[in-house]
Protein backbone atom coordinates (compact mmCIF):
# COMPACT_ATOMS: atom_id res chain seq x y z
CA UNK A 1 0.00 0.00 0.00
CA UNK A 2 1.38 3.51 -0.94
CA UNK A 3 2.01 5.67 2.21
CA UNK A 4 0.05 9.18 2.36
CA UNK A 5 1.55 12.36 4.15
CA UNK A 6 0.19 12.67 7.12
CA UNK A 7 -0.01 16.58 6.96
CA UNK A 8 -2.82 15.97 4.71
CA UNK A 9 -5.37 15.16 7.66
CA UNK A 10 -6.50 17.69 9.98
CA UNK A 11 -7.43 16.73 13.77
CA UNK A 12 -10.55 14.78 13.59
CA UNK A 13 -8.96 12.73 10.74
CA UNK A 14 -6.30 11.58 12.58
CA UNK A 15 -8.43 10.68 15.59
CA UNK A 16 -10.08 8.67 13.45
CA UNK A 17 -7.61 6.71 12.40
CA UNK A 18 -6.95 6.04 15.58
CA UNK A 19 -9.97 4.71 16.49
CA UNK A 20 -11.12 2.68 13.42
CA UNK A 21 -7.63 0.96 14.03
CA UNK A 22 -8.14 0.18 17.63
CA UNK A 23 -6.34 3.02 19.15
CA UNK A 24 -7.46 5.64 21.57
CA UNK A 25 -9.10 8.85 20.29
CA UNK A 26 -6.78 11.04 22.53
CA UNK A 27 -3.57 9.68 20.51
CA UNK A 28 -4.76 11.61 17.30
CA UNK A 29 -4.49 14.92 19.11
CA UNK A 30 -0.88 13.95 20.26
CA UNK A 31 0.13 12.58 16.83
CA UNK A 32 -1.26 16.17 15.35
CA UNK A 33 0.86 18.68 17.89
CA UNK A 34 4.10 16.58 17.16
CA UNK A 35 3.65 16.93 13.61
CA UNK A 36 3.44 20.65 14.45
CA UNK A 37 6.49 20.92 16.34
CA UNK A 38 7.96 20.00 13.29
CA UNK A 39 9.29 16.37 14.50
CA UNK A 40 10.84 14.56 11.19
CA UNK A 41 10.10 10.87 12.05
CA UNK A 42 7.39 9.39 13.57
CA UNK A 43 10.17 8.30 16.38
CA UNK A 44 9.96 11.57 17.72
CA UNK A 45 6.80 11.54 18.93
CA UNK A 46 8.26 10.25 22.67
CA UNK A 47 4.65 10.09 24.19
CA UNK A 48 3.49 7.48 21.56
CA UNK A 49 3.51 3.38 22.35
CA UNK A 50 5.89 1.53 20.24
CA UNK A 51 2.81 -0.24 18.34
CA UNK A 52 1.32 3.16 17.15
CA UNK A 53 4.75 4.42 15.80
CA UNK A 54 4.84 1.26 13.71
CA UNK A 55 1.49 1.82 12.56
CA UNK A 56 2.03 5.55 11.51
CA UNK A 57 5.40 4.70 9.64
CA UNK A 58 3.64 1.65 7.83
CA UNK A 59 1.18 3.83 6.15
CA UNK A 60 1.71 7.30 6.55
CA UNK A 61 4.84 9.85 5.97
CA UNK A 62 5.97 13.02 7.11
CA UNK A 63 5.29 15.49 4.31
CA UNK A 64 8.83 17.59 3.66
CA UNK A 65 10.24 19.69 1.01
CA UNK A 66 13.13 20.00 -0.87
CA UNK A 67 14.98 23.15 -0.74
CA UNK A 68 16.11 23.35 -4.56
CA UNK A 69 17.26 27.46 -4.30
CA UNK A 70 16.99 30.28 -1.96
CA UNK A 71 17.31 33.79 -3.03
CA UNK A 72 17.39 36.77 -0.73
CA UNK A 73 16.78 40.03 -2.49
CA UNK A 74 18.61 43.67 -1.11
CA UNK A 75 15.10 44.62 0.06
CA UNK A 76 15.07 41.43 2.60
CA UNK A 77 12.39 39.46 0.98
CA UNK A 78 13.46 35.89 0.58
CA UNK A 79 12.07 33.52 -2.53
CA UNK A 80 12.00 29.74 -1.67
CA UNK A 81 11.81 27.13 -4.49
CA UNK A 82 10.56 23.85 -3.18
CA UNK A 83 10.73 20.38 -4.36
CA UNK A 84 7.65 17.78 -3.58
CA UNK A 85 7.41 14.14 -4.02
CA UNK A 86 6.83 13.79 -7.52
CA UNK A 87 9.38 15.87 -9.01
CA UNK A 88 6.93 19.29 -9.16
CA UNK A 89 7.87 22.35 -7.92
CA UNK A 90 6.41 25.12 -6.11
CA UNK A 91 7.70 29.02 -5.29
CA UNK A 92 6.88 30.51 -2.23
CA UNK A 93 8.32 34.40 -0.84
CA UNK A 94 9.17 35.76 2.75
CA UNK A 95 8.23 39.14 3.55
CA UNK A 96 9.21 41.35 6.24
CA UNK A 97 6.62 43.94 7.37
CA UNK A 98 7.02 46.23 10.48
CA UNK A 99 3.71 43.86 11.74
CA UNK A 100 6.31 40.94 11.43
CA UNK A 101 6.81 38.18 8.84
CA UNK A 102 4.71 37.22 5.92
CA UNK A 103 4.91 34.07 3.49
CA UNK A 104 3.07 34.19 0.50
CA UNK A 105 2.57 30.45 -0.81
CA UNK A 106 1.15 29.13 -4.28
CA UNK A 107 -1.60 27.05 -4.26
CA UNK A 108 -1.59 25.02 -7.12
CA UNK A 109 1.57 23.62 -9.55
CA UNK A 110 1.06 25.84 -12.47
CA UNK A 111 -1.97 27.84 -13.18
CA UNK A 112 -5.03 27.60 -16.02
CA UNK A 113 -6.16 31.58 -15.58
CA UNK A 114 -3.73 32.43 -18.52
CA UNK A 115 -3.98 36.37 -17.73
CA UNK A 116 -1.96 37.71 -19.67
CA UNK A 117 0.23 39.73 -17.63
CA UNK A 118 1.55 37.02 -15.57
CA UNK A 119 4.31 34.60 -15.63
CA UNK A 120 2.76 31.89 -13.37
CA UNK A 121 0.30 30.79 -16.04
CA UNK A 122 3.09 29.80 -18.76
CA UNK A 123 2.87 25.97 -18.89
CA UNK A 124 -0.91 26.00 -17.80
CA UNK A 125 -1.99 23.72 -14.74
CA UNK A 126 -0.03 20.53 -13.67
CA UNK A 127 -1.63 20.15 -10.66
CA UNK A 128 -3.32 21.14 -7.28
CA UNK A 129 -1.50 21.09 -4.39
CA UNK A 130 -2.66 19.40 -1.67
CA UNK A 131 -3.41 21.13 1.57
CA UNK A 132 -0.27 19.30 3.34
CA UNK A 133 2.06 20.87 0.80
CA UNK A 134 0.72 24.10 1.23
CA UNK A 135 1.20 23.99 5.30
CA UNK A 136 4.95 22.76 3.99
CA UNK A 137 4.95 25.84 2.62
CA UNK A 138 5.21 27.73 5.47
CA UNK A 139 6.61 24.81 7.53
CA UNK A 140 9.49 24.61 5.31
CA UNK A 141 10.29 28.63 5.03
CA UNK A 142 9.96 28.78 8.86
CA UNK A 143 12.39 26.20 9.51
CA UNK A 144 14.90 27.13 6.40
CA UNK A 145 14.74 31.12 7.53
CA UNK A 146 14.06 30.70 11.47
CA UNK A 147 11.50 33.43 11.52
CA UNK A 148 8.05 32.52 12.62
CA UNK A 149 5.85 33.78 10.00
CA UNK A 150 2.68 35.42 11.37
CA UNK A 151 0.83 36.50 8.20
CA UNK A 152 -0.05 34.26 5.11
CA UNK A 153 -0.88 35.37 2.01
CA UNK A 154 -2.43 32.74 -0.97
CA UNK A 155 -1.19 34.56 -4.05
CA UNK A 156 1.45 32.66 -5.31
CA UNK A 157 1.56 30.58 -8.55
CA UNK A 158 -2.17 29.36 -9.14
CA UNK A 159 -5.57 30.10 -8.65
CA UNK A 160 -6.79 29.01 -4.92
CA UNK A 161 -10.49 28.95 -5.68
CA UNK A 162 -9.79 26.44 -8.54
CA UNK A 163 -8.43 24.40 -5.62
CA UNK A 164 -11.02 25.32 -3.35
CA UNK A 165 -11.51 22.01 -1.28
CA UNK A 166 -7.94 21.58 -0.48
CA UNK A 167 -7.30 25.62 0.35
CA UNK A 168 -10.34 24.98 2.91
CA UNK A 169 -8.71 22.24 4.50
CA UNK A 170 -5.70 24.23 4.30
CA UNK A 171 -7.08 27.64 6.46
CA UNK A 172 -8.44 25.15 8.78
CA UNK A 173 -5.56 22.98 9.81
CA UNK A 174 -3.12 26.16 9.49
CA UNK A 175 -5.72 27.78 11.80
CA UNK A 176 -5.66 24.92 14.35
CA UNK A 177 -4.90 26.08 17.83
CA UNK A 178 -2.95 22.76 18.49
CA UNK A 179 -0.92 23.33 15.23
CA UNK A 180 0.39 26.17 13.65
CA UNK A 181 -2.62 28.65 14.87
CA UNK A 182 -2.28 30.86 12.38
CA UNK A 183 -5.60 33.49 12.83
CA UNK A 184 -7.82 33.59 10.27
CA UNK A 185 -7.59 37.15 10.24
CA UNK A 186 -4.11 36.85 9.19
CA UNK A 187 -4.85 34.96 6.07
CA UNK A 188 -5.92 36.73 2.95
CA UNK A 189 -6.82 34.60 -0.05
CA UNK A 190 -6.41 36.57 -3.27
CA UNK A 191 -8.87 35.43 -6.29
CA UNK A 192 -8.99 36.23 -10.01
CA UNK A 193 -12.64 35.88 -9.67
CA UNK A 194 -14.18 31.96 -9.44
CA UNK A 195 -17.65 33.80 -9.11
CA UNK A 196 -19.40 30.71 -7.53
CA UNK A 197 -16.56 29.83 -5.44
CA UNK A 198 -16.75 33.29 -3.99
CA UNK A 199 -20.09 32.77 -2.81
CA UNK A 200 -19.24 29.44 -1.67
CA UNK A 201 -16.15 31.08 0.33
CA UNK A 202 -19.16 33.65 1.87
CA UNK A 203 -20.73 30.65 3.07
CA UNK A 204 -17.75 29.21 4.83
CA UNK A 205 -18.34 32.15 7.26
CA UNK A 206 -14.76 32.46 8.13
CA UNK A 207 -12.92 35.16 9.26
CA UNK A 208 -10.25 35.32 6.32
CA UNK A 209 -9.67 37.63 3.73
CA UNK A 210 -10.09 38.13 0.40
CA UNK A 211 -8.79 39.87 -2.19
CA UNK A 212 -10.19 40.30 -5.95
CA UNK A 213 -7.96 40.60 -8.73
CA UNK A 214 -9.78 43.06 -10.76
CA UNK A 215 -7.45 45.11 -13.17
CA UNK A 216 -9.84 46.79 -14.98
CA UNK A 217 -13.51 48.15 -14.31
CA UNK A 218 -14.33 47.64 -18.30
CA UNK A 219 -15.56 44.15 -19.16
CA UNK A 220 -13.84 44.91 -22.80
CA UNK A 221 -10.06 45.77 -21.06
CA UNK A 222 -10.74 42.91 -18.55
CA UNK A 223 -11.34 40.56 -20.91
CA UNK A 224 -8.10 40.89 -22.78
CA UNK A 225 -6.10 40.93 -19.45
CA UNK A 226 -8.30 38.33 -17.69
CA UNK A 227 -10.11 35.88 -19.72
CA UNK A 228 -11.58 34.46 -16.62
CA UNK A 229 -13.80 37.47 -17.58
CA UNK A 230 -15.35 36.22 -20.37
CA UNK A 231 -17.11 33.45 -18.15
CA UNK A 232 -17.75 35.60 -15.23
CA UNK A 233 -17.89 39.30 -16.50
CA UNK A 234 -17.74 41.92 -14.08
CA UNK A 235 -21.01 42.51 -13.40
CA UNK A 236 -21.64 38.93 -12.18
CA UNK A 237 -18.17 39.22 -10.30
CA UNK A 238 -19.47 42.25 -8.38
CA UNK A 239 -22.88 40.39 -7.19
CA UNK A 240 -20.86 37.99 -5.83
CA UNK A 241 -18.83 40.81 -4.21
CA UNK A 242 -21.54 41.79 -2.42
CA UNK A 243 -23.12 38.83 -1.65
CA UNK A 244 -19.69 38.63 0.49
CA UNK A 245 -19.54 41.62 2.27
CA UNK A 246 -23.07 41.47 2.81
CA UNK A 247 -22.92 37.99 4.61
CA UNK A 248 -19.58 38.55 6.14
CA UNK A 249 -19.46 42.36 7.00
CA UNK A 250 -15.71 42.13 5.70
CA UNK A 251 -14.34 44.39 3.63
CA UNK A 252 -12.94 42.90 0.47
CA UNK A 253 -9.49 44.04 -0.97
CA UNK A 254 -9.90 44.50 -5.15
CA UNK A 255 -5.94 44.27 -6.66
CA UNK A 256 -5.22 46.89 -9.59
CA UNK A 257 -2.39 46.42 -11.69
CA UNK A 258 -1.59 49.51 -13.59
CA UNK A 259 0.17 48.91 -16.69
CA UNK A 260 1.13 51.82 -18.85
CA UNK A 261 -1.40 53.00 -21.37
CA UNK A 262 -3.68 49.58 -21.02
CA UNK A 263 -5.70 50.55 -17.86
CA UNK A 264 -4.44 53.31 -16.23
CA UNK A 265 -6.17 56.68 -17.83
CA UNK A 266 -8.19 58.79 -15.88
CA UNK A 267 -11.42 56.99 -17.80
CA UNK A 268 -9.94 53.96 -16.45
CA UNK A 269 -9.67 55.35 -13.08
CA UNK A 270 -13.47 56.67 -13.63
CA UNK A 271 -14.69 53.26 -14.25
CA UNK A 272 -13.77 52.03 -10.87
CA UNK A 273 -14.84 54.78 -8.57
CA UNK A 274 -17.66 54.31 -10.66
CA UNK A 275 -17.93 50.71 -10.01
CA UNK A 276 -16.74 50.28 -6.64
CA UNK A 277 -18.44 53.10 -4.80
CA UNK A 278 -20.39 52.64 -1.69
CA UNK A 279 -18.49 49.18 -1.29
CA UNK A 280 -17.02 48.14 1.50
CA UNK A 281 -13.95 47.88 -0.46
CA UNK A 282 -10.36 49.12 -0.37
CA UNK A 283 -8.06 49.55 -3.61
CA UNK A 284 -4.43 48.24 -3.76
CA UNK A 285 -2.73 49.64 -6.51
CA UNK A 286 0.26 47.69 -7.99
CA UNK A 287 2.71 49.06 -10.46
CA UNK A 288 2.52 45.80 -12.74
CA UNK A 289 5.32 44.03 -12.38
CA UNK A 290 7.31 43.11 -15.96
CA UNK A 291 7.82 39.78 -16.72
CA UNK A 292 9.80 38.38 -19.69
CA UNK A 293 8.42 37.67 -23.25
CA UNK A 294 5.12 40.08 -22.21
CA UNK A 295 4.86 43.33 -23.86
CA UNK A 296 3.49 45.15 -20.69
CA UNK A 297 5.09 48.24 -19.13
CA UNK A 298 4.49 49.47 -15.51
CA UNK A 299 2.44 52.79 -15.46
CA UNK A 300 4.30 55.83 -16.03
CA UNK A 301 4.68 57.80 -12.29
CA UNK A 302 2.42 60.79 -13.46
CA UNK A 303 -0.53 58.00 -14.69
CA UNK A 304 -0.01 56.59 -11.40
CA UNK A 305 -0.10 59.59 -9.28
CA UNK A 306 -3.29 60.45 -11.35
CA UNK A 307 -5.13 57.70 -11.18
CA UNK A 308 -4.57 57.42 -7.49
CA UNK A 309 -5.85 61.01 -6.85
CA UNK A 310 -9.06 60.13 -8.41
CA UNK A 311 -9.71 57.26 -6.37
CA UNK A 312 -8.69 59.19 -3.53
CA UNK A 313 -10.93 61.78 -4.02
CA UNK A 314 -13.93 60.10 -4.21
CA UNK A 315 -13.53 58.16 -0.59
CA UNK A 316 -12.43 54.77 -1.43
CA UNK A 317 -9.72 53.98 0.26
CA UNK A 318 -6.51 53.28 -1.79
CA UNK A 319 -3.28 52.38 -1.63
CA UNK A 320 0.11 51.53 -3.49
CA UNK A 321 1.58 48.36 -2.58
CA UNK A 322 5.23 48.09 -1.96
CA UNK A 323 6.98 46.32 -4.35
CA UNK A 324 9.44 44.08 -2.56
CA UNK A 325 11.58 41.15 -4.45
CA UNK A 326 11.69 42.57 -7.64
CA UNK A 327 15.24 41.69 -7.88
CA UNK A 328 14.57 38.11 -7.31
CA UNK A 329 11.92 37.69 -9.36
CA UNK A 330 9.80 37.12 -6.25
CA UNK A 331 7.10 39.81 -7.14
CA UNK A 332 3.85 39.48 -7.85
CA UNK A 333 3.70 37.66 -11.27
CA UNK A 334 6.72 36.86 -11.65
CA UNK A 335 7.28 33.70 -9.86
CA UNK A 336 7.43 30.55 -12.68
CA UNK A 337 9.20 27.18 -11.85
CA UNK A 338 12.63 26.61 -13.24
CA UNK A 339 14.94 24.11 -11.51
CA UNK A 340 16.98 20.91 -11.04
CA UNK A 341 15.79 18.88 -8.08
CA UNK A 342 18.23 16.89 -5.45
CA UNK A 343 16.82 14.66 -3.49
CA UNK A 344 19.39 15.00 -0.76
CA UNK A 345 18.58 18.28 -0.27
CA UNK A 346 15.11 17.81 1.47
CA UNK A 347 15.04 19.49 4.65
N1 LIG B 1 -4.82 33.54 -8.95
C1 LIG B 1 -4.98 34.45 -7.87
C2 LIG B 1 -3.79 34.56 -6.95
C3 LIG B 1 -2.41 34.58 -7.55
S1 LIG B 1 -1.90 36.04 -8.37
C4 LIG B 1 -5.39 35.81 -8.40
O1 LIG B 1 -5.45 35.98 -9.59
O2 LIG B 1 -5.72 36.68 -7.61
C5 LIG B 1 -1.68 37.27 -7.12
C6 LIG B 1 -1.86 38.67 -7.64
O3 LIG B 1 -0.77 39.08 -8.47
C7 LIG B 1 -3.10 38.85 -8.48
O4 LIG B 1 -3.74 40.05 -8.14
C8 LIG B 1 -2.54 38.93 -9.86
O5 LIG B 1 -3.43 39.53 -10.76
C9 LIG B 1 -1.28 39.72 -9.61
N2 LIG B 1 -0.31 39.70 -10.69
C10 LIG B 1 -0.06 38.71 -11.57
N3 LIG B 1 0.90 39.08 -12.43
C11 LIG B 1 1.28 40.32 -12.09
C12 LIG B 1 2.26 41.23 -12.59
N4 LIG B 1 3.03 40.92 -13.62
N5 LIG B 1 2.38 42.42 -11.97
C13 LIG B 1 1.60 42.73 -10.89
N6 LIG B 1 0.69 41.92 -10.38
C14 LIG B 1 0.52 40.73 -10.97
Amino acid sequence: MEKSDIKNLHIEEIEEVMTKNGFPKFRGAQVFRWIYKDVKSFEEMKNLPNNIIKFLEEHFYIGRAILIDKQKSKDGTEKYLLGLYDKNAVECVLMEYKHGYSICISSQVGCRMQCSFCASTEGGLVRNLTSGEMIEEVMATERESGVKISNIVIMGIGEPFDNYDEVMKFLRIINHKEGINIGMRHITISTSGLVPKIYSFADENLQCNLAVSLHSAIDEVRSRLMPINKKYNIDELMKACDYYIDKTNRRITFEYALINKVNDSKDDAKALVKLLKGKLCHINLIPVNQVPGKEYMRSEHNRIEDFKKIVENSGIQVTLRRELGTDIQGACGQLRKNYFIEESKRI
